[in-house]
């Protein structure tokens, strides 16, 4: 195959992938194609099943046109998420709709080892038959912590220092592994998959035990000389403040506006309690407050303004179209997005605020998976081999063709 119909192969694959749904003029419109060249990538995706046609619209001319659709279980992908408190296994379809998935509870101080990840991506592979297997193009891997050239992670909550996962799980499964700070595959999930879906000036920024961002800028993610770009939890947010952060400083956003620093507030004002199950309870803050109780609505306004105040640095360094908040702050986005919205116009520049939206992550809890499986369907895509694997597969299931439908879904993994 020419090389040059490979790059439209991919350009086709990754407009579906973010669009799903097309007539072969948008597909046009959005590739910058000359019709030729898309008719001929279009005809070889749909020949072998990983495009299918889906329906007709009328044109202007009263002409029908073909509704053009990705065939979502033309290839699966291994999603592994380490970051939290349990870590998770998935396989997901192309479009990182998750099909079968495996969670193991993490016990404080029993570090896992590489083994243990193994056998539980091989427990989600022995699940399917020889045909599913087939089709599973590779792994993604959501991590904590840091990550070496060599595929190597260091991450406090696995208790792990400089270990060789990278060559662990690419030497045990034989298709390949992709590795990324969860930070950065949560904003994958929301730019591929989620309420950022096209932007390429968005900023996922995660609240939970920690505060840490994931941004695309002009296109590009965001990593910094050694990788370390987003770490907005350790700026200084209130030099004044007494809060002390895990860094051993005090005033970072983090002490002041992570969720553990919100429970931690408010339980130790409330009844002396600073232990480390105190940390864990934020959610029963954001129900207190609902009820009306003026100490946790103090707590949670004021990591409110603090937050605030962070996405203000943020919009004025970055000047993104899109901040989607994630992690555990979701359970009071009810409580805190207004605050937070309207402390962070007030500590902006008028020229920043229009076309600026601030949502909530609608990808939930499977973020970290769904990260995990657009980062291998993005880094597979330009990995030689991949095309011909996809596109190789034989006997996909097909979705039938329906009148005026704009979608299909058809599983061949029972979803769990
Ligand atoms: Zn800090």
């Amino acid at each position: 195959m020419p090389r040059l119909t490979e790059d439209w192969l991919r350009q086709v694959l990754r407009t579906f992938y973010q669009q799903r749904t097309l007539t072969r003029t948008d597909l046009l419109n959005a590739t910058g194609l000359n019709p030729a060249s898309a008719s001929h990538a279009i005809r070889h995706l749909m020949d072998r099943g990983v495009v299918v046609k889906t329906g007709e619209v009328e044109s202007n001319g009263g002409r029908a046109r073909d509704v053009l659709d990705l065939n979502n279980e033309a290839g699966y992908f291994v999603a592994v998420d380490l970051e939290g408190a349990s870590i998770r296994f998935a396989l997901t379809n192309l479009v990182g709709d998750i099909r079968f998935r495996i969670e193991k509870n993490l016990e404080p101080n029993q570090p896992i080892d590489v083994g243990v990840v193994v056998d539980a991506v091989h427990s989600l592979l022995n699940q399917l038959s020889d045909l599913q297997r087939r089709r599973v193009l590779a792994c993604g891997v959501s991590h904590p912590g840091m990550c070496d050239e060599l595929g190597r992670i260091t991450a406090v909550n696995l208790g792990w220092s400089a270990v060789p996962l990278l060559e662990g799980l690419r030497s045990a499964l034989g298709f390949p592994v992709y590795l990324e700070n969860a930070h950065r595959t949560c904003i994958f999930a929301e730019r591929w998959l989620g309420s950022a879906r096209g932007s390429s000036n968005s900023i996922y920024v995660i609240v939970g035990n920690g505060i840490g961002i994931g941004a695309f800028v002009d296109g590009k993610i965001l990593e910094g000389h050694a990788g370390l770009a987003g770490e907005i939890g350790h700026i200084t947010i209130d030099p004044h403040a007494s809060d002390l952060c895990l860094c051993g400083r005090r005033g970072c956003l983090e002490a002041v506006a992570s969720c553990a620093s919100i429970a931690r507030q408010y339980f130790s004002q409330a009844f002396q309690d600073s232990g480390p199950r105190a940390a864990h309870r934020v959610t029963e803050v954001f129900e207190r407050a609902r009820q009306g109780d003026a100490l946790a609505t103090s707590v949670v306004d004021r990591a409110a303004s603090y937050l605030g105040i962070g996405l203000a640095h943020l919009v004025l360094l970055l000047n993104p179209e899109i901040i989607v908040l994630g992690g555990e702050i979701l359970a009071g986005a009810d409580l805190m997005l207004g605050r937070i919205r309207s402390e962070m116009e007030r500590h902006t520049l008028p020229a920043f605020l229009p076309g600026l939206e601030i949502r909530a992550s609608s990808l939930g809890l499977d973020i970290g998976l769904k990260g995990a499986s657009a980062l291998a369907f993005r880094e597979s895509l330009g990995a030689p081999g991949f095309l011909q694997s996809l596109a190789g597969n034989s006997g996909m299931p097909r979705p039938r063709v329906r009148q005026g439908s704009a979608r299909s879904k058809q599983g061949v993994v029972a979803a769990k």
